[in-house]
């Protein structure tokens, strides 16, 4: 048998917001029994990633927080569906797993499973259908997201590749996370701005009252 290939998808967001709304997209794509395991320093975005995921299965993201005390906690939206949180960091050892009852959450697979500290599990406990994603702080805001879907699920995940376009100025393909998009650097943008200036940009049609607002 012939295992795919992951499909490897990284992604950079510039606030919350944004992870939250790349969160949504993904969580679009998602199936009940898709499980994610969300690594990444503290303050990375794992929690806020689990707001975005409860936001694009119906649910209101508030409902998301970090469980400080519980570690696992499930929601289910208003169609059925259920996201089940499980924070990873305060677990003593495999036995508090099945305390919670990770092995039949796993095996119904009739939620979505999303866990944050997995590095704190024995990494057999994840099937082999298990999402990687891994966060990294860039920044004070910007954060870059690498997601790592199993190739027997990838094609669910296409609308989640970054959108690229040729560059305004030069044509070099740039993806839309870029800070500089459309252009894809800041001297391609200075490059537009002076053609503007030299006006060797043209307006397509005469200018009408309606098109000043
Ligand atoms: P974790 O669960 O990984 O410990 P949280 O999601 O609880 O992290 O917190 C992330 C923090 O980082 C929040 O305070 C959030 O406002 C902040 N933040 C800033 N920029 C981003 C971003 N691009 N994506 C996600 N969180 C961000
Ligand atoms: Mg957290």
């Amino acid at each position: 048998m012939t295992v795919a290939n992951p499909l490897i998808i990284e992604r950079r967001t510039r606030n919350p917001e944004e992870t939250m709304d790349l969160a949504a997209a993904c969580a679009r794509c998602l199936v009940d029994g898709d499980v994610l395991a969300l690594d990444g320093a503290l303050g990375a975005g794992k929690t806020c990633f689990v707001r975005g995921l409860a936001r694009g299965i119906g649910l209101d993201p508030r409902v998301v927080s970090s469980p400080t005390f519980v570690i696992c906690r499930q929601h289910q939206a208003d169609d059925g569906r259920v996201l089940a949180h499980l924070d990873a960091y305060r677990l003593k050892d495999d036995a508090d797993l099945d305390t919670i009852g990770w092995d039949e959450l796993i095996e119904q697979g009739d939620a979505i499973v999303a866990v944050e500290w997995p590095g704190r599990m024995t990494a057999s406990r994840f099937p082999s259908r298990t999402i990687r994603i891994e966060i990294d702080t860039i920044g004070a805001d910007e954060r870059l997201l690498r997601f790592a879907f199993p190739g027997s699920i990838a094609d669910r995940f296409d609308s989640i590749r970054p959108r690229t376009r040729p560059c305004r100025t030069c044509g070099k393909p740039i993806s839309s996370d870029d800070a500089t998009f459309p252009f894809c650097s800041e001297r391609c943008r200075l490059a537009d701005l002076h053609a503007w200036f030299e006006e060797r940009h043209r307006v397509s049609r005469p200018i009408e009252d309606g098109d000043q607002g």
